[in-house]
């Protein structure tokens, strides 16, 4: 089942997407968090019929996390290589450092969240190195600490797409992945989220365009840290809530890999899709930062 927040009438709801017939069906609870942290989620009272989906303005499906996002750095091969060829990788120096012998974890402020249809904002003067990372993100259901990884999947709630957008400038000055990716609007993520018994997360089609250019075109096989292992290193010494979203890594083929960079402009639009999760658009907006 997909579950989206959306605004209707001045007023943010969440509701159970039907896309076979383009429809909303609103459920009476109090935002989407609220039913993560749930034995069972909720079903709609269906006899009303519900909104179209045009009638709505989609919002992220989780528009502000209760606390910071996990994410993910190096987690594809093809990427890990040409993120440390670049040259902006402060995490390693040569082509033989470039593959993660552990997961690498940072995070990103929960104010950075928009929703699929919402600008990305330009940092005009701030970076001219704004690129985007089309992402599996996982959010967490049952939560806890110590969780192995045999218990990974009953804490996985279900899943949706995230554009960890970037300032590698800011990335590569700070030596470090916190700043440069917590700017304002700096991650997309929807257009909802998708339950966890729809998908098999370990084999699915991830593809991200930039104006209609196919950029990048991978399997979410491919993750050299499955989602199992990302659970059990970050649970390790941190609990983990109902509502945590984890943005599991990009694959080949972002803007910084190229040679020269291929860095977003005003203008650009960013489209993201991924088997069954649906598809997830920005601009970058005209306006800067
Ligand atoms: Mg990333």
């Amino acid at each position: 089942m997909k579950y989206a927040t959306f605004e209707h009438g001045g007023r943010e709801r969440v509701g159970l997407v039907d896309t076979a017939s383009g429809r909303i069906h609103p459920l009476d609870v109090d935002g989407m968090i609220a039913i993560l942290a749930r034995p069972r989620v909720p079903m709609p009272d269906l006899q009303g019929g519900g909104l179209d989906l045009t009638e709505v303005r989609l919002l992220a499906p989780i528009p502000r996390p209760h606390r910071n996002i996990f994410c993910v750095g190096k987690n594809y091969r093809e990427h890990a290589r040409e993120f440390t060829k670049s040259g902006f990788d402060s995490s390693a120096h040569s082509a033989g450092e470039a593959i993660p012998d552990v997961p690498i974890i940072f995070t990103k402020v929960p104010e950075t969240v928009i929703g699929s249809g919402e600008e990305i904002l330009y940092p005009a003067g701030i970076s001219g190195a704004l690129d985007y990372e089309a992402e599996l993100g996982v959010v967490i259901g049952k939560g806890g600490c110590h969780i192995p990884r045999s218990a990974a999947a009953d804490c996985v709630w279900g899943y949706t797409i995230i554009n960890d957008v970037t300032a590698r400038d800011w990335q590569a000055r700070h030596k470090q992945w916190f700043l440069g990716k917590s700017f304002d609007t700096f991650c997309p993520m929807g257009p909802w989220l998708v339950t966890a018994d729809e998908v098999d997360a370990s084999n699915l089609s991830i593809r991200c365009w930039v104006n209609d250019e196919l950029r990048q075109d991978a399997n979410t096989g491919d993750l050299i840290f499955d989602i199992p292992t990302l659970i059990e290193t970050i649970s390790s010494g941190i609990t983990l809530y109902a509502g945590d979203v984890i943005a599991t890594g990009t694959p080949k083929g972002v803007g910084v890999g190229f040679d020269p960079p291929r860095y977003l402009r005003p203008g650009d639009c960013v489209r993201i899709e991924i088997d069954g999760l649906g598809i997830l658009v920005n601009r970058v907006g005209l306006n800067s930062h």
